[in-house]
């Protein structure tokens, strides 16, 4: 028997959830009792953890961005070249065929 110590169906729910609430987590919108909860799954969770990373990284750097008088656009690009490679890296669904009626009526 091997010991999985991977993500259980259960946790991956919690995961879901743990970083859909980082988004509002890291724009400051969650605060006090919720933002433990949230702070203690990233950091117990290795799988959150490195979706989490990038997640951070990339509203660091829009703050940066906005705030900040100089926004290291090279880091900001290197960091989206990696989002963008991970997107592709996806399955994406087939398109469906584009059926176009070239005006062939008789
Ligand atoms: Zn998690």
């Amino acid at each position: 028997m091997t010991e999985d110590s991977g993500c259980a169906e259960q946790d991956i729910q919690a995961c879901l959830q743990a970083l859909e609430k980082a988004h509002a987590y890291l724009r400051e919108e969650i605060t006090g009792a919720d933002a433990e909860v949230i702070r203690e799954h990233l950091s117990a969770c290795q799988n959150c953890m490195n979706n989490f990373d990038v997640e951070a990284a990339i509203t660091q750097l829009v703050k940066k961005c906005c705030t900040g008088p100089k926004a290291p656009a090279h880091l900001k690009a290197s960091i989206m070249q990696t989002i963008l490679v991970d997107i592709e890296n996806q399955p994406t669904q087939p398109e469906p065929p584009n059926i176009r009626g070239t005006s062939s009526t008789k």
